[in-house]
């Protein structure tokens, strides 16, 4: 038992060793990603409720690595945050969806997640003006999805930049809904247009005995008293969209529609007919 205890001692600080060597690479091969081919932008739609139209598609950025594979956002994009690449990145990401949403039909719009750290910057707003104008998309068509995390930065630049945000025409979706420091009182002054329910309330909300329906339904209500839409994401089976549909999101994000598709797929399916 001695010897198993040391054993597993060294397995898991060998796995810390190997886990803290693929951040270190990660790192490294971040800061030059924008010079390669490597990444790319997949886009997932976001489809009405009631019509069963497709309204926007989110951008969600991929790195094809080529000896790592895939290599997901949800492990990158922190790194990114850390060493200082987040601005940059996220600026090719914006740049990359409005240009390709100038290309699908002019009903449908693009919504680009944004890191926190990003959206912090003095200068996002000119960088959100200068790319709409650079690629000719209208403002009323770019969604931005931001998170709880950037009324942690404080107040008064925030509500500031909300507004200035406003005044370009754009749209704001509250992302991730109800997973991080939730508090009402964002919602009071804050102009979202949108709030998306986190995944994590549609799974399992179909299980008896489940909480998830009636905090879906609280949501919907609240947004509903807003005036603002709710974005179910994750949805995966038929019994999950109709549940959620029941409990009146407006609209439905996940596989059971589609996962995220390239560009080239939207385009083809465009000149076929319907995108889903
Ligand atoms: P998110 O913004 O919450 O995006 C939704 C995630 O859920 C995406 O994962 C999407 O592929 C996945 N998803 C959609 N439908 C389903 C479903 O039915 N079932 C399941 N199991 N998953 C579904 P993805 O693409 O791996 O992105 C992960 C996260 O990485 C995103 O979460 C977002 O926070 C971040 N991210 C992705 N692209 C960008 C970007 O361009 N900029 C920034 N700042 N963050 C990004
Ligand atoms: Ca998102
Ligand atoms: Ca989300
Ligand atoms: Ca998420």
């Amino acid at each position: 038992a001695k010897g198993g205890g040391r054993a597993q001692y060294r397995f898991y600080s060998g796995e810390m060793k190997e886990g803290a060597k693929r951040r270190r690479q990660i790192e490294e091969e971040l800061r030059s990603v924008l010079d390669t081919d490597q990444l790319a932008m997949h886009y997932q739609p976001i489809v009405d409720a009631q019509t069963q139209m497709v309204a926007n598609f989110e951008s969600l950025i991929r790195w094809h690595h080529p000896e790592r594979g895939k290599i997901s956002p949800a492990e990158f994009i922190p790194v990114a945050e850390d060493i200082d690449m987040i601005k940059p990145l996220g600026e090719w990401a914006l740049a990359r969806a409005c240009r390709d949403a100038t290309q699908w039909p002019d009903d449908i719009g693009v919504a680009v997640n944004i890191s926190a750290l990003q959206f912090e910057c003095d200068d996002f707003p000119s960088v959100v003006r200068t790319v709409l104008s650079e690629t000719g998309l209208s403002p009323s068509r770019l969604v931005l999805e931001i998170t709880e995390s950037v009324f942690l930065g404080g107040s008064n630049r925030t509500q500031r930049k909300f507004e200035e945000l406003k005044k370009i025409g754009v749209k704001l979706a509250l992302d991730d809904f109800g997973t991080g420091y939730s508090s009402l009182s964002y919602l009071r002054t804050a102009p979202f247009d949108k709030i998306k329910i986190d995944q994590s309330f549609v799974r399992g909300c179909t299980e008896p005995g489940n909480n998830n329906p009636a905090i879906m339904s609280a949501i919907v209500n609240l947004a509903d008293a807003l005036k603002m839409a709710t974005v179910a994401e994750g949805v995966e089976t038929k019994d999950e969209l109709k549940l959620v549909v029941d409990r009146g999101a407006t609209h439905i994000q996940g596989y059971i529609y589609s996962p995220a598709i390239t560009q080239d797929n939207i385009l083809e399916r465009a000149e076929k007919g319907p995108l889903i």
